[in-house]
This record gives structure tokens, sequence and C-alpha cells, in this order.
């Protein structure tokens, strides 16, 4: 990582500004699921341990810039209190009167934690007063909240993007993020294999386009998939196809050829007369009959897959492979899952739907790296430059 990390600097008696990813499911005022707060204690603890003063701020729901009792961090502070074996102190706003006083009164290894940034509407529209009064007795940034590293928000770029704070630098989690994925994608030990399924070709157009530059197999699955059967000429019947995206399709195939991509699309398909769980099904290999739609990939293409994955030194997988949804349909989805757990290479999930589909099967510790950020992580596959990381400090 060409990015500086807390561990690059020196943190004791400085006040850090923390943006953190507690954007938690909290429900009745109870947090329902806690893996982002503990996926956050490293940094803070660290902080914590060096003597700084921790400034943790981040956003939670969809406020849309106002005051909501529903959305506020309160409970979050209690929880962290008990994570960190002290008291977390909480401030009712972000830049009022309060949050000035707290922030000045921090002795070293105290921990404040602000109330819900998205109560302020400058937050998502990285407003430059916002940010100039939100780095107010802040010495050091630190962004830790990579799954909002690909917005340029106040507090996830803004503050250290207009130089209200020169020293910015990356928390363990960001740190392990782009080490992990920048160096499957710069120098990955091959073969390496990536795997991408999901809804819409339109979404991971540009995913497509760079794995297509540095991966030995692509396979695409998932709805994904009938778009580019169409391409090949296929019928794919009521599946879901972009077919405004067919000539696309037929264009990302060619690259491959050109680029000597082994390029695998399902063998045979899970179809069903209707979009629900308990529709007709059956399973066809080549075309799809009218009426008749894909919702998961078949025994064959799942037995191609396996192998492929089976032989991969790295391996990066965004996407499930059918409607997983339905119990059904989620055979493709659990087999991959299954194949990158019994693996030996580096597996790296990028975040949303097959992440929650690891950890619900209980392999999540059998992966090298659970992405926290879904469209972060696609992003970073992209190889687009996030502004959440482009804001930090180079080495
Ligand atoms: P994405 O957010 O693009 O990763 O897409 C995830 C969604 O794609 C999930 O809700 C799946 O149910 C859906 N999906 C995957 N395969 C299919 C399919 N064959 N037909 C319809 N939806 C699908």
């Amino acid at each position: 990582m060409n990015k500086k990390s807390v561990k690059d600097i020196d943190v004791t008696g400085k006040t850090c500004l923390v943006r953190v990813d507690f954007n938690v499911p909290i429900k009745d005022g109870v947090i329902t699921d806690t893996t982002r707060i503990e996926g956050a204690i490293p940094t803070i603890k660290y902080l914590v341990d060096k003597g700084a003063k921790v400034v943790l701020c981040s956003h939670l729901g969809r406020p849309k810039g106002e005051f909501n009792l529903k959305y506020t961090l309160k409970p979050i502070s209690d929880k962290l209190s008990e994570y960190l074996g002290k008291t977390v102190k909480f401030s009712s706003d972000v830049i009022g009167a309060e949050a000035k006083k707290a922030k000045a009164e921090l002795k070293n290894g105290d921990v404040l934690l602000l109330e819900n940034l998205r109560f302020h509407k400058e937050e998502e529209g990285n407003d430059k007063e916002f940010c100039k009064a939100l780095s107010e007795g802040i010495d050091v940034y630190v962004n830790d909240a990579f799954g909002t590293a690909h917005r340029a928000h106040a507090s996830t770029a803004g503050v250290a993007q207009y130089g209200f704070v020169k020293t910015a630098v990356a928390g363990f989690l960001i740190e392990k993020e782009l080490s992990v994925m920048g160096g499957a994608l710069e120098n990955p030990k091959r073969p390496f294999v990536a795997i991408l399924g999901g809804a819409k070709v339109s979404d991971k157009i540009g995913v497509i386009n760079n794995l297509l530059e540095k991966v030995d197999t692509l396979i695409i699955g998932g709805a994904m998939a009938y778009t580019f059967l169409k391409a090949q000429g296929k019928n794919v019947g009521a599946s879901l196809c972009e077919n405004d995206k067919v000539e696309l399709a037929t264009e990302l195939i060619n690259k491959a050829k050109i680029k000597k991509v082994n390029f695998l699309l399902p063998l045979d398909n899970k179809i069903a007369d209707a979009f629900s769980n308990d529709a007709n099904q059956k399973t066809v290999e080549g075309n799809i009959p009218d009426g008749w739609q894909g919702l998961d990939i078949g025994p064959k293409t799942i037995a191609a897959f396996t192998e492929a994955i089976k032989d991969a030194k790295t391996v990066i997988w965004n996407g499930p492979m059918g409607v997983f949804e339905f119990e059904n349909f989620a055979t493709g989805t659990k087999a991959v899952a299954e194949a990158l757990s019994k693996t030996k290479a580096t597996t790296i999930i990028g975040g949303g739907d097959s992440a929650a589909a690891v950890t619900q099967l209980g392999y999540a510790d059998k992966m090298t790296h659970i992405s926290t950020g879904g469209g972060a992580s696609l992003e970073f596959l992209e190889g687009l430059e996030l502004p959440g990381v482009a804001c930090l400090n180079e080495k």
C-alpha cells in the first residue's frame, strides 16, 4: 500500500478524527449485528493504547440531512464502552457547541463518538464549511470506513481533500482492504480466477473490463450470464437479460479471446416457469425454452466452476450465482462458497450478497478476506481511485 497508515505516524497526544463505519442494523434501540463495530476496534484500541485523543464519526442509515432519533448513534457508544472496557463519551451534535467542548476536554486515551454525520446534509454534499467545522481541533484524520471510501463526502474525503487536516492516514481496516485486494490485482499468485454474478451486466461492465486485463479465468454466473449467453446466440427464454447490452457482451467475449482469458459461462441452468421458489422447475443444457427463466446454474456448471476454483491460487468473488434468496435456487451460490472454503488459494469476497452467503453458510473464517464494502470493493476492482483513499498521505 502506498498510503500511510496510523502506524506510520506519531499519534500520542494528538486529537484524531477517525471515520469509522458504524452503519449497523438497529431494531428498537438494540444493535442486531455488531460486525462493523468489531471491525473498527483494532484501530480504536491502537490509538487509545498510544495515548491519542480519539474522536469517532460515522453515518447510520439515510436520515436525509435531518435529525431522526431512529438513526442516533447513541446505542453504539454504549456498545463501544463494553468492547473497550472504558467509557466512550457521546456528543449529541456533530459540529455544535457540545462537540467542540467535548473535543477540547479529551485527555490522552479518551474516546468520543459524535452523533450521526448524516443529520447534516452538508456531510454528503462535502460542504467546505462543514469540513472546516468537523476539522476544528483535529490534528490527524484517520479513515477506517472502507464501505464509504468510494464516496467523496465531508468525513470520508473532504476534511483532508480541502487541506483542513494535513496528516491523513488509513486505519487498519482500510489498510487490509487495500493490501489484500490491491495485492491480488497487482501481483496475483496464478492461476487468478474471478467469479462474477448478480443481477446486471450494466453494474459490472467496468469490473469485467478491468479484470479481463488481469485474470486467467473469468467465471460469469447469476442473471448477468444470460446477456452473455444471448450474445453467443442462445435462447434465454424469459430469463433476466439486458438486450441493450448484448453487443457489449459480444465485445467482452472477444476481448477475453484476445487476452487469452478462459471465459466460463453456465453450461446448464436450473430454470423455472415463474419467478418463485415454488414454480415448476427443471434443469436444461443450452437453450432455455420460451416462458422459462434461468434462476440458478445447473450441476454441470457447478462442476466446471468448482474445477476452475480448485486449481486457482487467487480467487475474487462478487455476486451470487442465482436467486439465492429462494432456497431452491441457492445451490450454485452455496457450491461456489463451498469450493472457496476448500481451496488453499487466496480467497477474496467482494462484499454484498456473496459476503452474506459465505457468512450465513459458516465459511467466513475459511476466507482470506471478506471485504467490508460492496460498492467500494466493486469500484476498487474496476481500477478506480476511491476518494476516501486518494485523500490520504502517500508513504
Ligand atoms: P447484485 O446486487 O448485482 O450483486 O445482484 C444480486 C441479486 O441478483 C440477488 O438479489 C439475486 O437474487 C439476483 N440474481 C442472481 N441470479 C439471478 C437470476 N438468474 N435471475 C434473477 N435474479 C438473479
